[in-house]
């Protein structure tokens, strides 16, 4: 019998949270092409990276304060951030608010390391590989080798710690232990710990990348894979109705048809 849908090429992380989250709005997304719109948290969030992904692009001991706030206006000005903020559908604040929550949340870097004093091997390192014959797709934001040679992947956050009630440790690290299993599947190097920096909390939650926790991640892969292409094969994809929905954008245009008009 043939597939009602074809399933993707590959899966990221991110997307295999989206289907797991909910595979309605998987479906909607990628498969009806309705895309979110961005918001003023993944404005906030992607403006944070770019802003210090461009600091540790600067020699050790150019990265100041002083360095950050320049980096901040040029970037800026020559990505034309004023317009994509005005652009917002639902702004929770004006320009001046935007920047100083996002001035605000780079700073809080320098409360979780000393950006003179830290070395970044690798910055934004794509991978694409097989973990247990499912194509991922992806790309690490910091990549820090230890004096052992194994890995150290972190990445920035810029959105609320996620209440332990609702999330497991398993799902809050699951991206940064899918990137782990991924740079061993492409590059052979282990990764040993894995770290999120909540920047608007001045928090560093770290994980040691211990083989259960890999596990554990791996079956998450697969098992996804698995429910995604039976999901795609009969065209039945599962709305999770929840506490998600009150902050999802396919309730509120009335596209997910758990919730017509
Ligand atoms: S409104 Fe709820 S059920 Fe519908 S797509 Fe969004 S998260 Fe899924």
């Amino acid at each position: 019998m043939r597939s009602v849908f074809t399933p993707p090429e590959y899966l990221s992380p991110s997307s295999i949270n989206t289907f797991r989250d909910c595979q309605m709005k998987f479906k909607i997304s990628r498969f009806d092409n309705i895309k979110e719109p961005p918001s003023w948290a993944t404005h906030l969030g992607s403006f944070t990276h770019e802003v210090l992904e461009h600091l540790y692009g600067l020699e050790h001991e150019e990265r100041t304060l002083e360095s950050l706030k320049q980096l901040a206006g040029e970037l800026w000005t020559s990505n034309d951030w004023e317009s994509k903020v005005l652009a917002l559908e639902e702004p929770q604040g004006d320009i001046k608010a935007f920047k100083i929550a996002a001035f605000s949340n780079m700073t809080n870097l320098w409360k979780l390391e000393d950006p003179t004093e830290t070395d970044l091997d690798e910055m934004e390192l794509k991978v694409d590989t097989e973990v247990e014959g499912v194509r991922m797709l992806g790309f690490i934001d910091r990549l820090q080798f230890n004096d052992e040679g194994s890995a150290i992947i972190s990445d920035y956050k810029t959105g609320k710690i996620p209440n332990p009630n609702f999330k497991s440790e398993d799902d809050k690290f699951f991206q940064l232990l899918a990137y782990a299993l991924m740079l061993e599947a492409e590059s052979g190097v282990p990764t040993s710990q894995v770290e999120l920096l909540y920047l608007t909390h001045s928090a560093k939650h770290e994980l040691a990348a211990t083989p259960v926790k890999l596990s554990i991640a791996k079956g998450t892969i697969v098992e996804t894979k698995e429910s995604l292409d039976a999901a795609c094969a009969s065209g039945n994809f599962h709305a999770n109705v929840g506490k998600l929905c009150d902050w999802c954008y396919y309730k509120k245009t009335n596209i997910c048809p758990a919730f017509p008009k």
